[in-house]
């Protein structure tokens, strides 16, 4: 089977967790900090806050601006659905906005009228809490359209850079944009600690408040432990530090691999009917997944194109999630399809192609020769 995805591990994080797992200290005792140390310094960024997924970090990110029941956080329709779900837990509410059709990523002029309808009623406009646009695999959303929009009306920008790390838009990192900006480290991205996350902020108040929620709300600074909030468990282990570090040593590597991969996806797909991701000028996207489009004539049969590859030892997938026709928003919510024009073409449209460090040329060749037949006979 030629997978999807396959994390980059070899024998020096073998070692490196081996090395912890003898030591006797699986907790709190120094390789996450020097994980979190390291992460900054790549971002560039004041502090990064350590946590148990990147899921948590959206979590304590949220709970880090005090967002409270009846609040609105506004993000992107088409998404991993954990920003949604941790507002939702929050007791606050996800609207959504639609998606550009090329780059997948938050429509900044669907984002200004959604804010300015939420804005122009009193009741609402006191609700709005955050902007939480999302990288899309990998590339980051129009983050100066999305500021403009922020700073107009006063709301703090919380970047779901889950997939980003090592991406830029003018030689700016994902992470640096917001207020904070939230990573994992899941296997499917570019780096991985098996499960893990991270939360990137310059503000000094704010990085405190995520270390307090992150360890059952103990005071980091008090010299005699004491409890000042009602916080979770999300810490990372030490063993997941330990294999973070020498992760982030590869990151530069890993990263330059999958954009010669995209490169040479692009230049394969340039003679067929089926569309390569977008870049637009001055984005350096990671490439988390490497997402194509299907021609329309083909959007109520990608399911049967995926599992036709799949019979030939190609594994693909989607795109990711049209969160608001997922069946829990749907229906508590009544979306329906035409709501997120956008995000119905591309959530049906969409494909995810095999991204891996191994992946060679010839096998590339191999993946798009049979996705472009399949696609010819099914059409
Ligand atoms: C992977 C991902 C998440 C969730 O990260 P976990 O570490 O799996 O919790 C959130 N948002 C986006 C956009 C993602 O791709």
């Amino acid at each position: 089977m030629i997978r999807l995805a396959r994390p980059s591990i070899d024998e020096e994080d073998v070692q490196a967790v081996r090395e912890v797992l003898l030591s006797g200290f699986l907790v709190q005792a120094g390789r996450v900090r020097a994980f979190e140390q390291a992460v900054a310094g790549i971002v560039g960024c004041k502090y990064a806050v350590a946590v148990s997924s990147g899921t948590a970090a959206l979590h304590v990110a949220l709970l880090a601006l005090d967002l409270r029941p009846g609040d609105f956080i506004v993000t992107s329709a088409y998404a991993w659905p954990s920003a949604a779900n941790v507002a939702h837990l929050c007791g606050a509410e996800p609207v959504f906005v639609d998606v550009l059709p090329d780059t997948f990523n938050i429509d900044p002029s669907a984002l200004e009228e959604t804010v300015k309808r939420l804005m122009a009623s009193a009741e609402t406009a006191k609700r709005v809490r955050a902007i939480v646009p999302i990288h899309a695999f990998g590339q980051l959303a129009d983050m100066p359209a999305i500021i403009a929009v922020a700073e107009h009306y006063g709301l703090p920008i919380i970047e779901d850079a889950a997939c980003a790390l090592g991406a830029t838009l003018d030689g700016r990192q994902a992470g640096t944009w917001g207020v904070m900006g939230c990573f994992s480290f899941h296997p499917r991205k570019t780096i991985t600690t098996g499960e893990g996350g991270l939360v990137t902020t310059d503000d000094p108040d704010l990085a405190k408040r995520l270390r307090v929620l992150r360890n059952h709300g103990l005071d980091p600074d008090a010299s005699k432990p004491d409890f000042i909030d009602a916080g979770y468990n999300y810490r990372l282990t030490e063993f997941q530090g330990a294999l973070g570090l020498i992760q982030l040593g590869k990151l530069e590597r890993l990263i330059q691999q999958r954009r010669q991969i995209a490169r040479q996806y692009n230049a394969l797909l340039s003679s067929t009917r089926i569309s390569a991701p977008a870049v637009p000028p001055h984005h350096n996207p990671v490439y988390q997944s490497y997402v194509v489009l299907l021609p329309h004539i083909l959007t109520e049969r990608r399911s049967e194109l995926v599992d036709a590859l799949k019979a030939e030892s190609v594994e693909t997938t989607i795109g990711t999630w049209h969160v608001p026709l997922t069946r829990y928003f749907r229906t508590r919510r009544g979306y329906k399809p035409g709501d997120y024009p956008v995000t119905d073409s591309v959530f049906a449209r969409s494909m995810s192609l095999p991204m891996y460090e191994q992946l060679t040329p010839d096998v590339q060749r191999h993946i798009v020769e049979r996705l472009e037949t399949l696609t010819n006979q099914a059409t």
